[in-house]
């Protein structure tokens, strides 16, 4: 089967379908590589992020869609928070979807006179009109195309927020996946782009050729006891919530706005602590792992409050790292950030920046550590653009510069940390500065494993 790339200009509205070569498809493979391969060809130096001249690329890999835990894709572009090359991945169900159809790629350009969305109906693509989805949270979005797999933006992306996301399926229930990191939600919205929906062309065994699909039932099944024999037993409640009290233990939390490195009582919002209110659990394409968390609050000024995801650094950063201990709280701003398709860890750090600011006296606004109700106004504040949310949405390198406060705020090229205070963990501090996006601990020279 040929692997094609779909070619979607927004300016005109019009696409077409183009042949990636075996050559280059050798060459870079899938995934990263084959975005880092356009990109590097087709964005010239020196454009705005949010201009139509930059391009937005989604790619899978060579196995997405085939075998079980190959769910991932990736989006790239330039990104508006380091201006410089970025990408960042999502698992859930779009990229084993999209795998589905012939497509490998999909390279958007230009911009849109008005908001759209684009469909991919089996062999049938058409940019359509979406008027009726402007504003709505990533749930609406999804929520009204319960046949597809939708990557969508929330009104973050409408609204250019620098570090907003592109997140796929939240509201089907099934392990939703986020591009979170960079920003790249705003550059959809730049380009009046509001969500991609795809529908199935082929089954996985069709996607094999006939006479490697024996092999790959095999290879599959053996894959898929490995899973379960020697990796489900070792993994944690949401993946990596474990990491909290290895954090918390070694003093590595970011805690106080990366000040401290340990908090009293983190274990309110241990792995433990969630799986207390942990209702259910959910998966990506075909994953046997199923490492998705589902919670429902029990007690406090957010009782009843329904989370599909919750992650280790979404915890990390909107908790500790603000002196917030409390499980409600955390869940009612990550599941805010979903709404609006912001990136959490993000939103963490620019909400402790804040409150650090605040506390020294440096800005007029107010907000203390721990105040739960004032962290969650200011989030809202943040996805709506509204007074200081209008400044911050900027991300904090641009926000501290134009403040003087580059002192209190906590980023790498433009990109907020992730939760690991990197004074404990040194070898992470070089990974983060040498990471070739900033200030991220998956896309560097070294990781926390091997520190
Ligand atoms: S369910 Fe968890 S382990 Fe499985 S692919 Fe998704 S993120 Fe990875």
């Amino acid at each position: 089967m040929k692997k094609l790339l779909l070619r979607v200009n927004l300016s005109d509205r019009s696409f077409r379908e183009e042949e990636i070569s075996p050559e280059i498809l050798e060459k870079y493979i899938g995934g990263k590589g084959l975005a880092a391969y356009y990109s590097y060809k087709e964005l010239k130096p020196g454009i705005d992020p949010l201009s139509p001249e930059n391009k937005l690329m989604f790619f899978i890999g060579p196995l997405t869609g085939i075998f079980n835990v190959y769910s991932r894709h990736v989006i790239a572009s330039k990104s508006p928070l380091t201006s410089t090359f970025s990408d960042s991945y999502a698992g859930g169900w779009f990229g084993a979807e999209l795998a589905k159809t012939r497509f490998t790629g999909i390279i958007v350009e230009g911009k849109a006179d008005s908001l759209v969305y684009l469909k991919i109906d089996g062999d049938k693509i058409s940019i359509e009109d979406a008027k009726d989805l402007a504003g709505k949270t990533t749930y609406e979005v999804d929520a009204l195309f319960k046949d597809f797999r939708v990557a969508t933006i929330g009104p973050g992306g409408e609204r250019l927020i620098r570090f907003a996301c592109v997140i796929n399926d939240p509201a089907k229930r099934q392990r939703a996946g986020v591009a979170g990191r960079g920003g790249l939600g705003a550059v959809m919205g730049s380009k009046n782009l509001k969500a991609i929906v795809v529908k199935r062309k082929f089954t996985p065994e069709e996607l094999v050729a006939e006479k490697f699909r024996d092999a790959a039932a095999q290879l599959r099944r053996t894959f898929i006891e490995y899973l379960k024999s020697e990796v489900i037993p070792g993994v944690g409640l949401g993946g990596n919530l474990p990491v909290m009290q290895l954090a918390a233990e070694a003093k590595v939390l970011p805690v106080r706005n990366f000040r401290e490195g340990y908090i009293e009582g983190y274990e309110k919002v241990s792995e433990d602590a969630f799986r207390e209110v942990t209702i259910g659990k959910s998966t990506c394409y075909l994953c046997p792992v199923a490492c998705g968390v589902h919670i429902k609050v029990k007690t406090g000024s957010f009782a009843g409050l329904d989370l599909d995801r919750i992650e280790y650094e979404t915890v990390a950063l909107n908790g500790p790292n603000c002196m917030q201990l409390d499980i409600g709280t955390i869940a009612k701003v990550a599941r805010l950030c979903n709404e609006y398709g912001m990136d959490t860890i993000s939103v963490g750090n620019i909400t402790a920046f804040v409150m650090e600011c605040s506390e020294k006296g440096l800005i007029d606004y107010r907000l203390n550590y721990g105040d739960s109700a004032g962290q969650v106004k200011l989030v809202e504040m943040i996805g709506q653009r509204k007074d200081i949310g209008d400044t911050l949405a900027e991300g904090l390198m641009r926000t501290a510069e134009k403040l003087g406060l580059q002192g209190h705020a906590v980023q790498i090229k433009g990109l907020e940390i992730p939760g690991y205070d990197v004074r404990g963990p040194v070898g992470m501090a070089l990974a983060y500065t040498t990471a070739d996006r900033g200030g991220r601990s998956l896309k560097s020279m070294d990781d926390s494993c091997r520190t």
